[in-house]
């Protein structure tokens, strides 16, 4: 059986559990929050781990094991995203299903906080594979997963197609079409304008407003970016053609540098063709170590938890650091980046526009009434730069860093519902 706990973190990492809870943890005091209802939020509501067989392309059978956590369902649906990924286990998804349900009490959506994940190398995989495996896990988790209680999107190695076979895969069991099950979904199946690009385009927004705050503006600042999947090479696109200038991209196996600038739609078509951004033409190779050192004005982690640690935090010469991935900054970097005076804008803040279009998804698959991208992206800024607006009024209440602002937004939207709720029975 494929193990569920987390490996061993290397030196200076975190267990993104651990991460999370030391996160929550630091607002208790300060929301001056019921005991019990802190203890609440400090457990996940429901875990559902599934072990599955998957009929593989040599004819035998391979079993798999997939994870659905819940988090907190006081405000709203589970909504949280589905990664695939070989390293994937119990606290990971723990820690991404808390981060969500801050995330949609930052942002004022009526989501509660899920995430889910299968291990597994995708790339390993063929076609056939992917979609079989994706389906019986879909049938796995469909115990918990439907419109009204919990709706799956795309996160790490997962994409519009594989939304697609959820959402075909629950309307066969339905007996009819159920859009509104999943989001990340192909516009030809109830998908949204603009939400393939929405995570990278509200990093862009948080980017222009935390510069917008600081009296600067975007055009002529120099980016760095730490991945190039969904979320970072739409970031890097979108604020290549805001006037920001992109110095350097990286990917699982190695970046590449040009203090010039590099074009990042250029280096979109050559990582279609060789897989990877490495051997891009006039860039020299920078390893993933160095890319978060290199100078530059902002540094976007768009990859996994982890990456900002005690050990190179000091060595970070951006100044602003926006969380396009979750969980990319330790506890004890954060300490070190807000000592130097790193502006960080949190995870729950700016990767929330994915799950801000995934709400206009299902809005606009539960009305069968569609939004064009204009209005969606109008509506996207408008809701992140009033998150903006809340958090900055804790700061100055609590004259506090920007990350601990937004929990103490978070938080206490969640536990506000849970006491006006009531505890059942
Ligand atoms: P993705 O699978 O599309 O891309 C991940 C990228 O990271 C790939 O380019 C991969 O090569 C790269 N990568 C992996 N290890 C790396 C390393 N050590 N150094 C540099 N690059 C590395 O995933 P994604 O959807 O873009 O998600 C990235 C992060 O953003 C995750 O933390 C995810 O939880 C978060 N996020 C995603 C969404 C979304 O809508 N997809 C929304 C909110 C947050």
């Amino acid at each position: 059986m494929q193990s569920t706990s987390a490996p061993a973190m290397a030196q200076g990492q975190v267990n993104p559990y651990d991460m999370a809870l030391q996160q929550f943890d630091s607002v208790v005091d300060m929301l001056k929050l019921d005991p019990g209802i802190a203890d609440i939020l400090r457990h996940p509501q429901r875990e559902l781990i599934v072990h599955f067989p998957v009929r593989m392309d040599d004819g035998g059978l391979k079993v798999f094991t997939g994870f659905r956590v819940h988090h907190n369902i006081a405000r709203g649906p589970a909504k949280g995203g589905l990664r695939f990924d070989p390293n994937v286990n119990i606290d990971e998804v723990r820690a991404l299903a808390m981060w969500m349900t801050w995330k949609c009490a930052v942002v004022g959506i009526p989501f509660g906080g899920a995430k889910g994940g299968v291990i597994c190398d995708p790339k390993s995989l063929s076609l056939g594979e992917l979609e079989r495996l994706t389906r019986r896990f879909a049938t796995e988790i469909s115990v918990l997963m439907s419109p009204d209680r919990d709706i799956p999107a795309p996160d790490v190695n997962t994409n519009p197609q594989v939304m697609a076979w959820i959402m075909d895969t629950y309307s066969m069991h339905a007996g009819h079409s159920v859009s509104a099950v999943v989001t990340g979904k192909p516009m030809s199946v109830g998908g949204s304008a603009g939400r393939l690009e929405a995570t990278g385009r509200g990093v862009l927004y948080c980017i222009e407003e935390a510069v917008r705050r600081q009296g600067k503006s975007l055009d002529g600042m120099t980016a760095v970016i730490q991945g190039f999947g969904n979320v970072g090479s739409v970031t890097a696109r979108l604020m290549h053609a805001a006037g920001a200038k992109i110095v350097a991209i990286s990917d699982s196996k190695g970046g590449v540098y040009n203090p010039n600038g590099l074009d990042p739609n250029l280096l979109v078509r050559h990582r279609q063709e060789r897989g990877t951004v490495q051997g891009f033409r006039d860039s020299e190779p920078v390893t993933n170590a160095e890319l978060l050192e290199l100078p530059c004005d902002v540094l976007v982690p768009a990859a996994y938890e982890n990456q900002i640690t005690s050990l190179n935090a000091a060595r970070v010469k951006a100044r602003i650091v926006a969380e396009g991935a979750n969980g990319p900054t330790t506890p004890e970097a954060d300490a070190i980046l807000r000592d130097a005076g790193v502006v960080v804008i949190p995870d729950i803040l700016c990767n929330a526009g994915g799950v801000t279009v995934s709400y206009f998804e299902w809005v606009q698959d539960l009305q069968e009434f569609f939004w064009d991208e204009a209005e969606i992206n109008q509506k996207l800024r408008r809701i992140l730069v009033k998150a903006f607006d809340a958090i900055e009024t804790a700061q100055d209440h609590h004259h506090c860093d920007m990350r601990t602002a937004a929990y103490v937004v978070g938080v206490q939207r969640v536990a506000e519902a849970i006491q006006t709720r009531g505890i059942y029975p």
